[in-house]
């Protein structure tokens, strides 16, 4: 494979209001308007230079940390500087990552007038002794206001993401959360299963839910979301027909997208770029760490990833993406997952079943 031209954009803001005892991303929980500044000002230089190699944008995507943490004057700022540094494409999906408690009207208005089409704000949980068990912090009470809010300004498209097998919770617990999401009416929603992390403060603190809880819970999702019209389109992710995630869908098939900020990284076809997770070193320009593997090591990655949808590949598609034939790339792989009954194949291409997805894991190493 080689590096082509970036389709996407991932800018990472990495401030928060706070830090989630759970979380293993890089966010700093709290930061000052000087150092909010030069994030800006570098990031305009990030984006200046990566621009370069990208062509029209199919999307963006504003993720952290807290990108909603940003003052509005920060925000505008930034959606502008999106605006000045790159092309977009006609139908660019463009979504911003936000959290109920520092999102407001105006935030919403300046973003839908920048051309924003998508929220995503991190619920987790309506539950207030669920989310101080892992330690979230806010009150997610406001969501509706804002679900309604982006809607009055063109904004149709949001997210609600959620967190399930959080130690103490019972199963009534998540149907109770699910219920609540649908009645807001969002086009989309994530579940994800709690990890404990190493390095996380919650780690050590709590053990597990145990894999029967889990597996209730991930039935309870498809019972409740698939009755309100909600089909699972990949391991963690659901959506109403045609509301999909394209960014996200773009990097499970292996497409190109350039990451601006600390943590960021970058795939170019070829390989990837990872920006340091230290917001001094990346202000400093501390160079990337790049990857790249022998070309049908990058496929074999490809074809492994592109199993987290529940569509898995399309043959013609693979070639399409890689140049490689999957079969003669990873026949034998495919052949002992299919026998263990993690996935399904014919002559069009290759899904993974229910427990294929249950266990992507093990979908992941037998195909890597
Ligand atoms: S809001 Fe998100 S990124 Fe920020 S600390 Fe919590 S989990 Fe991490």
């Amino acid at each position: 494979m080689t590096a082509g031209a970036f389709q996407s954009l991932y800018v990472h803001v990495p401030f928060c209001r706070g830090k989630c005892s759970y979380c293993a991303f890089y966010s700093l929980g709290e930061s000052s308007s000087d150092a909010r500044r030069a994030y800006l000002e570098r990031l305009e230089q990030e984006m200046r230079q990566g621009a370069k190699n990208c062509a029209p944008l199919q999307s963006v995507f504003f993720g952290g940390g807290t990108p909603s943490a940003l003052a509005a004057a920060e925000l505008n700022q930034l959606a502008g500087l999106v605006k000045g540094c790159f092309a977009l494409a006609p139908d660019c999906e463009w979504t911003v990552e936000a959290n109920p408690e520092s999102m407001d009207e105006e935030k919403i208005a300046l973003l839908a007038e920048h051309g924003v089409n998508r929220l995503s704000f991190g619920v987790q949980s309506f539950s207030p002794s669920l989310r101080r068990t892992i330690g979230r912090r806010g009150s997610p009470e406001s969501v509706g206001e804002w679900l309604s809010a982006a809607r009055q300004h063109g904004i149709q498209r949001c997210n609600l993401d959620f967190i399930y097998a959080i130690p103490g919770q019972t199963l009534s617990d998540w149907e109770a959360d699910l219920r609540q999401a649908v009645a807001l009416e969002p086009t989309h929603l994530s579940t994800y299963a709690l990890t404990i992390e190493e390095g996380t403060r919650l780690a050590g603190q709590v053990s597990p839910a145990s894999d029967d809880v889990f597996l209730d819970m991930w039935d309870a999702a498809d019972a409740i979301l698939g009755a309100a019209g909600f089909q699972r389109y990949e391991i963690s992710n659901f959506a109403l027909a045609g509301e999909e995630c394209r960014h996200n869908v773009g990097v499970w098939q292996g497409g190109t997208y350039l990451g601006c900020g600390p943590s960021a990284v970058s795939f170019d076809g070829a390989g990837r770029s990872a920006n340091p997770s230290d917001l001094t070193a990346w202000l400093n320009r501390a160079p990337p760490v790049r990857e790249t593997l022998p070309a049908h090591e990058q496929a074999a990655e490809i074809l492994a990833f592109g199993m987290r949808r529940t569509v898995g590949w399309q043959w013609q598609d693979f070639q399409q993406r890689t140049g490689c034939d999957a079969r003669q790339l990873r026949g034998d792989a495919l052949a002992r997952l299919a026998k263990r009954g993690l996935l399904t194949s014919d002559a069009s291409g290759a899904r993974p079943t229910r427990q294929g997805m249950l266990f992507n894991d093990d979908v992941i190493m037998e195909l890597l």
